[in-house]
């Protein structure tokens, strides 16, 4: 589907996107910059990608109607949201491309069978995951309780729904491990053995139709309070050696998928001399991520442009990263002070640092916790990009 290219009803190029955060912002400028026309299926009237986009669709993820008019005015969809019912992209599937694909859009959703699907890959991508079991009946929880005393302390997860550390609770005993159960509404979940961490990187991968892959360089991502909160991306933020492994590694999960589209892998790296050989596969998402959003302003194809490319069927360019950079996320505390009170950062003086790159995502409302934006830094060697950062990171509290 080239931008300038027409169907037979005479529409013009136009490329949907299901979901309306930042994500589907950022590829909906992608998609324009290139010259397609956008739609956006998206609930809220005000959301930062249905504000950009040429058609805003506002509806649920499962209302009919909107489906229909999405798949009639557009001839590739994609979704930025990860948790879109399977059903709605198989039914817009059955006619248009849907990039990434119903089935895998369903593991990704499902830490279970996320897993499971680790596992399936684990002789082909040489990692495997943390030690884990399902839990889904009290039966189960008891067995565990039991016999799997190893998995403490652990970390139980609710299999469906997390996001950014939700939807999760550590546990060390036996008498923990089920009031967390109770605690997360005896839905299914899985409980993983808590590791000891000294690092957490992620990949990202692109795949297109005809199964051409190219791939980011892995970079290094320090989380707080489950939140994604700087992404290290430059030559040396990882041991090289880890890095090529969690390359290879995130390439072979998404052929051995079958998987179209742009796929953020996440992996944990653990102390050295463990039985993981350092590194260990943790949860992937079906969508640019996050911990990719450096690639808009230190590479020269972002991820964003690779999801456009992916899903239209246009060759995938190997993207080269030009200059080194670390990504500060800015949550909703940012446009806080430290008593709490409603402040606006002096971006003046952010924005005087050189090769800041301010990303805002036009979210109404700050709160705690929510991404409200990011902030990226580029520079001309590692050490330059790091004193600014330093410097960015103090400004902004
Ligand atoms: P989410 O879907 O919320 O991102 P994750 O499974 O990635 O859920 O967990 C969030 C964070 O919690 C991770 O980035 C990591 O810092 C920590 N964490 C998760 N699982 C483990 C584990 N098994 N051992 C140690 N830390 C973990
Ligand atoms: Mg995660």
């Amino acid at each position: 589907i080239f931008p300038g290219s027409e169907d037979a009803a005479g529409q013009k190029a136009t490329l949907g996107v299901l979901g309306g955060g930042q994500l589907g912002r950022m590829f909906v400028h992608a998609a324009q910059r290139l010259g397609y026309f956008t739609a956006v299926l998206e609930p809220d009237a005000q959301s930062p990608a249905g504000l950009v986009s040429h058609h805003h669709i506002q509806t649920g993820y499962d209302d009919p109607a909107g489906l229909a008019q999405l798949a009639q005015l557009c001839q590739a969809i994609t979704t930025e949201f990860e948790n879109v019912p399977a059903h709605t992209l198989q039914t817009l599937a059955l006619t248009r491309p849907v990039a990434p694909g119903a089935t895998v859009v369903g593991i990704a959703q499902n830490r279970i069978e996320e897993k499971a699907h680790f596992a399936d890959c684990a002789a082909v991508s040489g990692v495997t995951c943390a030690p884990y079991t399902v839990i889904e009946t009290p039966a189960q929880l008891q067995a565990v309780q039991a016999e799997r005393k190893d998995l403490l302390p652990g970390i139980l997860k609710t299999a469906r729904m997390g996001y950014d550390g939700k939807g999760q609770v550590r546990v060390r005993t036996a008498a923990e491990l089920e009031a967390a159960w109770a605690e997360l509404g005896g839905v299914a979940c899985v409980l993983e053995k808590m590791l000891p961490l000294t690092a957490e990187c992620s990949v990202l991968v692109a795949r297109g139709w005809d199964g051409q892959v190219v791939s980011y360089a892995p970079q290094r991502n320090v989380h707080v309070d489950g939140i994604l909160a700087v992404t290290h991306a430059y030559e040396g933020s990882l041991p090289p050696a880890l890095a090529t492994r969690a390359r290879d590694a995130a390439v072979s999960i998404a052929q051995h998928l079958g998987y179209v589209g742009v796929l953020c892998v996440e992996f944990f790296v653990v102390e050295d001399g463990s039985e993981h050989g350092g590194l260990v596969v943790n949860e992937m998402a079906p969508r640019p991520h996050n911990s990719g959003h450096y690639t808009l302003d230190a590479c020269d194809a972002s991820q964003f442009d690779l999801q456009v490319h992916a899903m239209a069927g246009l060759p995938l360019p190997e993207p080269r990263q030009h200059s080194p950079a670390i990504m500060l996320n800015l949550l909703g505390d940012v446009w806080f002070d430290a008593n709490g009170q409603p402040h606006e950062p002096d971006w003046a003086t952010v924005l005087s640092l050189p090769g800041t790159h301010l990303h805002l995502y036009r979210k109404l409302q700050a709160r705690a916790g929510r991404k409200m934006g990011h902030l990226t830094i580029t520079g001309p060697d590692v050490a330059s990009v790091k004193t600014v950062a330093r410097r960015a990171a103090d400004l902004l509290g």
